[in-house]
């Protein structure tokens, strides 16, 4: 392809991409709050999990510790009982000592005990109020997401067409000059190529060109663009070539 067919194309290519962020534009922000929503309801749902998660876990272990405070209990009395009965010291030590040891197992489930009620309560205020965010996001989402969907539904086949263009002049460009274009369009949030304006200035940034510059791009011999903001420039005729045909 000629300098100047490529030109033409990308200018075309260009013209397309400014309708379709024509069409982004009159979503405004909500595809982006759409988004964000989405995210939020994600972390809420796992912070819900979690608490969830904790608070049935916790049921089990307290059942755990009911069965083993029980258990400790019977051992207690059973080495009382023993003691009772026995005829040695030696016997009589051992036995208080398995008592003691008992004991301080009673007091340590029964710490552990409060640990988890005190956990399960302040879980189960959290999840309350989890619970009632996710309801207040969940809503606002749906009515927000069904705002959108009529939004892209308007303008769905406008989109479509766009698109199809798009599609047909980016074929027609070799991949290095496309990704060069489209690098300078993210960079430049809009137009990457632009022609010469009044007193020989980048229409893109207005600072002058030099005339040498000027002299290199009605040859179009090859790709040139502007020193101070990087975008593709382009002759006049081309934009007039292009305007022309569309
Ligand atoms: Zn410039």
């Amino acid at each position: 392809m000629v300098v100047k067919d490529k030109l033409k194309t990308l200018y075309q290519l260009q013209q397309v991409d400014l309708k379709l962020d024509g069409l982004l534009e009159e979503r405004g922000d909500l595809p982006a709050e759409v988004n964000e929503l989405e995210k939020k309801i994600a972390v809420l749902k796992d912070q819900i999990k979690e608490n969830d998660d904790y608070l049935k876990k916790a049921v089990v272990r307290k059942k755990e510790i009911d069965k083993e405070l029980d258990d400790v209990r019977k051992r207690i009395d059973k080495y009382t009982e023993m003691r009772i009965k026995v005829k040695t010291n030696r016997e009589y030590d051992a036995l208080s000592k398995q008592i003691d040891n008992a004991k301080e197992k009673l007091q340590d489930l029964h710490k552990e005990l409060e640990g988890i009620q005190a956990k399960e309560s302040v879980s189960a205020r959290d999840l309350e109020k989890l619970r009632q965010e996710l309801e207040q996001e969940s809503e606002t989402y749906s009515s927000k997401k069904v705002e959108l969907e009529e939004l892209v539904s308007l303008t769905h086949d406008e989109e479509k067409r766009y698109i199809k263009e798009r599609e047909k002049s980016a074929q027609k460009i070799d991949k290095q000059t496309l990704s060069r274009y489209e690098m300078i369009r993210k960079a430049t949030k809009g137009k990457a190529i632009v022609p010469v304006v009044r007193r020989n200035a980048c229409g893109g940034c207005y600072n002058v060109l030099p005339p040498q510059r000027l002299l290199d791009l009605r040859q179009m011999e090859k790709i040139f663009i502007c020193d101070h903001c990087g975008r593709i420039l382009v002759p006049n005729e081309i934009v007039e070539e292009t305007s022309h045909d569309s």
